[in-house]
């Protein structure tokens, strides 16, 4: 199940790519900026600024969910029928989450292919947790091989490697990240520990496949000097690891957890400052450039490579 493909990404790997995000994942982050991505199965997104008020969807329901408002209650709509999102013109009700069978998606992927060949661009699958879906992952990412497209995962990592390692061979690139070091709080955070992730990453490492570590530098939660400087040490094990990312927190997502009828726990949260951030790339690069490898954060919506 897919709930979106993005066309001419340019952050997610190198050239101009194709973004397809995988629905579902293990891990409950707080900050998730798409949490549509997290359960695996088809979602309702409200956006009342759409609606019309031609009142069908609240006529049409079956279960009497929608009041006159035209909002869902959704402890009364627990299957997701989607009467509602069919009906409405407006798209005000829509669905997160498509099937698609594997000629579906590489036709979608497929489009883009001058654009690859042009800027040396690809495919990056993304999600929700694409590796918990291995079979499908590696029967799509062996067809873009065989037709000559480059191939990216980005991954949270959790994952039993089992499900994932027919993949590997047909991957090119990987960023995985590691959020938080210690793994009782990665599991107050998160809801799992991180002993499994930490074990992919060193097994996809030795695997060969060259990886950029990153960790989004969310104020209360990852942003200690302890757990930058720790996964810096992870880091220097590592062959596959030239790069390590930090990712300055962003809001954006805020707005998709009311339209899911889900609550944003860090409403008010304010990003980290430039000076913050210099400051924790330059931690982690004095741990991490004596081993040959590089810390950076990206400033200014992604226009310069910051690394101190
Ligand atoms: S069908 Fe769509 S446009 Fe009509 S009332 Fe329902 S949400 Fe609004
Ligand atoms: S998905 Fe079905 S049950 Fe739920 S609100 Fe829409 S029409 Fe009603």
């Amino acid at each position: 199940m897919i709930f979106n493909i993005q066309k001419c990404s340019i952050h997610d790997g190198d050239g101009l790519r194709t973004l397809v995000f995988f629905k579902g994942c293990p891990l409950r982050c707080p900050w998730c900026s798409n949490p549509e991505s997290q359960s695996y199965g088809p979602e309702i997104i409200e956006s009342p600024s759409k609606c019309i008020g031609c009142g069908l969807c609240r006529d049409r329901c079956p279960q009497r969910a929608i009041a006159g408002t035209g909002k869902i209650d959704r402890t009364k709509c627990p299957e997701n029928c989607t009467v509602c999102t069919d009906i409405c013109y407006a798209e005000a009700k829509r669905i997160a989450g498509k099937e698609y069978t594997i000629d579906e998606l590489f036709d979608e992927i497929k489009k883009d292919f001058i654009f690859y060949e042009m800027k040396g661009g690809g495919v990056t699958f993304s999600g929700g947790e694409p590796l918990t879906h291995g079979k499908y992952l590696k029967e799509i990412a062996q067809k873009c091989k065989k037709n000559r497209i480059n191939v990216v995962v980005e991954s949270c990592g959790y994952s039993p490697f089992a499900e994932f390692e027919g993949a590997l061979s047909y991957i090119d690139a990987m960023f995985m990240d590691i959020k938080i070091i210690d793994s009782a709080l990665h599991k107050k955070i998160t809801g799992a520990g991180n002993e499994l992730i930490l074990d992919n990453i060193k097994k996809i490492s030795e695997f060969g496949i060259p990886i950029t570590i990153r960790t989004p530098v969310i104020p209360g939660y990852t942003d200690s000097v302890e757990n930058i400087t720790g996964i810096a040490e992870f880091i220097t094990t590592l062959p596959a690891v030239r790069e390590y990312e930090l990712l300055v927190y962003h809001n954006l997502g805020e707005s998709k957890y009311a339209s899911l009828g889900k609550k944003y726990e860090l409403a008010g949260v304010e990003p980290p400052s430039d000076e913050q951030m210099r400051q924790l790339v330059k931690k982690a690069n004095s741990i991490l450039q004596p081993h040959g490898k590089q810390c950076f954060y990206m400033k200014d919506n992604n226009k310069e490579v910051i690394t101190c």
